[in-house]
């Protein structure tokens, strides 16, 4: 605390009109510098700006290590055991984090730390940042070429020009709203709804196309629109 403000304390002096001490800093600060707060003295909060956001941050950040040891007590990555814990990351084991994410991470944690940990083992893990973006890569890759082999009969072609090569293939929306509903369920849940889906109702909304048939049907479709 500065010496002056020390000493305006030991003296007992009166704060100025417009001024208030802060509860957690101790310095006599404009009203401005506090929160508005209704039943708070001279309408404001206790603590100033300055310490209510460090407060804050301190609580957030316990609240994820909370968390983070809640799901694994040694605090490391579950795949290449690295241990730092700025690098560490939630992953939903069965993948449904980009659903989860959109929640927030309060709800998310909220969630967590409402789970039996017998339950939480069983659904969440941490990893670090590199192998969790791996894992969730080589999953949607798989899910992606399972909805591709479903769609295809096991036999995956474009439908247009019956190229094979997997790697140019894509699943399109028949109707051509695809990026719609793409950007709702993101792309691991659109796989799984079509692996869900009778074969005949989802030949119905999806086919498969290789990238450049995609291509030349987004440019047909969009003369004529
Ligand atoms: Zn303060
Ligand atoms: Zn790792
Ligand atoms: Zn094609």
């Amino acid at each position: 605390m500065p010496l002056d403000l020390i000493i305006a304390k030991e003296l007992k002096l009166p704060i100025p009109k417009g001024f208030k001490r802060c509860t957690k800093c101790g310095h006599i600060k404009s009203l401005t510098d506090f929160h508005k707060f209704t039943r708070g003295k001279f309408g404001r909060m206790p603590a100033c700006k300055v310490c209510e956001s460090t407060c804050r941050k301190i609580k957030w950040k316990e609240l994820r290590m909370k968390v983070l040891r809640y799901i694994n007590s040694q605090l490391i990555c579950n795949y290449c055991r690295n241990n730092d814990i700025r690098l560490l990351q939630i992953d939903h084991i069965h993948g449904q984090g980009t659903q989860e994410r959109k929640l927030g991470y309060r709800r998310l944690y909220n969630r967590i730390l409402n789970l039996s940990s017998d339950d939480v083992t069983k659904e969440y893990q941490l990893l670090c940042a590199n192998c969790n973006h791996k894992k969730n890569s080589s999953d949607s890759y798989s899910i992606r070429l399972d909805a591709i082999s479903y769609l295809s009969e096991g036999n995956p072609k474009c439908f247009n020009c019956e190229t094979s090569d997997l790697k140019t293939l894509q699943i399109d929306h028949i109707h051509g709203d695809g990026h719609i509903e793409f950007a709702r369920l993101g792309s691991y849940r659109l796989y799984k709804r079509i692996l869900s889906m009778e074969l005949e109702n989802a030949h119905q909304e999806f086919q498969i196309l290789c990238a450049n048939c995609n291509w030349l049907k987004k440019i047909i479709l969009r003369q004529n629109r």
